[in-house]
């Protein structure tokens, strides 16, 4: 896609710190590094977000995730810990809408990156907990 920053990285038109490539995908320095080593990884495929990939082109990027967090470990010792992120859509924070795969690594409990999940399970009857499962499962009938 011309007007892609993402694209433009991929192909080599703007400048970016590259970690790892291979055929289908890129993957690079974040430029804000929240933690030191913030990588973003991307498929070559200019897709927005995780809506427009099948399960081939997920099986292409996602599988890229153990090697990608092994090299981060390896050359980052103090690393004690890795958050993978992926935001889908302006709501869920996504900025670029070519999409990507955050790593994050972790030093230490209170730093640039942090994740609160509400837990709402008392809001929650059992029998409209399930009734939520089955509306998301008949659709894989
Ligand atoms: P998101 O909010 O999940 O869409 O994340 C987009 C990320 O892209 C942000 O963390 C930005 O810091 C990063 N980003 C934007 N432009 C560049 C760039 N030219 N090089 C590296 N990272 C970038
Ligand atoms: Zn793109």
């Amino acid at each position: 896609m011309t007007d892609c920053i993402f694209c433009k990285i991929i192909n080599g038109e703007i400048p970016n710190a590259k970690v790892y490539e291979d055929d289908k995908v890129y993957a690079f320095l974040d430029i804000s590094q929240v933690t030191p080593g913030h990588t973003l990884l991307v498929p070559k495929k200019h897709v927005c977000d995780i809506f427009e990939y099948d399960e081939h082109l997920a099986s292409e990027v996602f599988s890229r995730l153990p090697k990608i967090a092994k090299a981060l470990q390896q050359a980052l010792p103090d690393m004690k810990g890795l958050n993978i992120l992926n935001n889908n859509r302006e709501i869920a924070y996504q900025t670029v809408f070519h999409s990507h795969i955050h790593l994050i690594p972790r030093y230490q409990e209170k730093e640039g990156f942090q994740l609160e999940f509400t837990n709402n399970q008392d809001n929650y009857q059992t029998e409209e907990f399930q009734a939520l499962a089955q509306k998301i499962n008949h659709n894989f009938e």
